[in-house]
């Protein structure tokens, strides 16, 4: 903060005050605000049939409970004081920014996520170890799948789609925060919302899912992609052919993703050898995104971002190569940059299993 010449922090609803305190806020019409001054104490400003809920952390921040007929806003108003800059979370409300501006009348507003973004982009070992257990949840779930043991031909992409979600939430996740099924012409589409289209033998089914392991209150995403062809017939030699340029790219990449490499240079190393191959069209969006507690969050692999790799940084490695109208394939796994190379959080098997399902 002092750095930025930020004077106070103000963090509501969205993942920056559980990754400060331990206590995520409902997503409410109600005022749940943490207040940090530059030199000061932190207050956690909370409605009062809330407070039952926040773990007190005396030694981090005091309670300030607010009743039903009080004024949140200007609670806050006062304990941040007369500053001439405050760093307000990125997922709050507009309706609190709008009046915290208005009776902070010569307070410049920024985003928190200046302050927060490069904070949380660096994971400490114990959230590796988040990280790392989630990734092994996810791992099993894919496997399953490669296995044969999710049945796909004859049923719909909505009913596999909910039959990830029960084995992830089975695995130890305790929140499943998207299960994309794409079978066919649907894998073109890189966030196919599940249809009701009845998966069907010879086709490829992409399967990208992930969600959340809460470890002490707060909890870690998973996020992993495997593309499996059904019907125990091997795949066209078309569809070989791409699979082995995404299976090249990916691997590029994540070897590529070591600690002072800038994140574009990793993006261009997947972009380049897919290019090459003649499908530079076909793969149309960024390499990859940083995961945490969030699953898209800072550092961002896409061109652009020349920001270097950072121990610590947790971030998908996901080409994807999509032929509308046909077919598509992408191949994801979960990344951390360490002094010792690219640490690669899930190892389901990466090649186009074909499944008897
Ligand atoms: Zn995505
Ligand atoms: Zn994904
Ligand atoms: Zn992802």
């Amino acid at each position: 903060m002092g750095e930025l010449g930020v004077d106070v922090l103000l963090l509501s609803v969205g993942p920056d005050l559980p990754y400060l305190t331990g206590y995520e806020a409902m997503p409410l019409e109600r005022l749940t605000m943490l207040v940090v001054p530059r030199d000061g104490d932190a207050t956690l400003v909370v409605p009062r049939l809330e407070a039952p809920r926040v773990v007190e952390r005396p030694e981090l921040f005091t309670v300030v409970p607010w009743d039903e007929t009080d004024d949140p806003v200007a609670l806050v108003v006062s304990l941040a004081g007369p500053v001439a800059t405050a760093a307000i979370g990125d997922r709050t409300w507009a309706r609190f920014l709008i009046e915290l501006q208005a009776r902070m009348p010569s307070t410049t507003f920024r985003r928190a996520s200046e302050v927060m973004g490069p904070l949380r982009a660096v994971k400490d070992a114990e959230e590796i170890r988040a990280l790392r257990r989630a990734a092994a949840a996810a791992d099993r779930v894919a496997a399953a799948l490669q296995a044969g043991d999710i049945p796909l031909v004859g049923r719909t992409e909505a009913e596999v789609s909910a039959e990830i979600g029960r084995r992830l939430v089975a695995e130890g996740h305790h929140q499943v925060n998207f299960a994309i099924v794409g079978s066919g012409p649907n894998a073109a589409s890189p966030h196919h919302d599940a249809s009701d289209r009845v998966i069907e033998a010879g086709e490829v089914v992409l399967c990208d899912f992930g969600g959340t392991m809460r470890v002490d209150g707060v909890g870690y995403c998973s996020d992993i992609t495997r593309c499996v062809w059904t019907g125990g017939l091997a795949p066209p030699s078309e569809f070989r052919d791409l699979y082995a340029v995404l299976h090249e790219a990916q691997r590029a990449a994540v070897d590529a993703a070591v600690v002072g490499t800038p994140c574009e240079d990793v993006d261009a190393i997947a972009r380049r050898i897919i290019t090459d191959a003649g499908y530079g069209p076909n793969f149309f969006h960024r390499t990859g995104h940083g995961i945490g507690i969030e699953e898209h969050e800072d550092p961002y692999i896409v061109g652009g971002n020349c920001e270097p790799l950072a121990p610590g940084h947790a971030f998908s490695i996901e080409p994807g190569i999509y032929i509308p109208g046909r077919w598509g394939a992408r191949l994801e796994d979960i990344v951390v940059a360490s002094e010792s190379g690219p640490d690669t959080l899930n190892t389901a098997n990466h090649d186009l299993v074909v499944v008897d399902a």
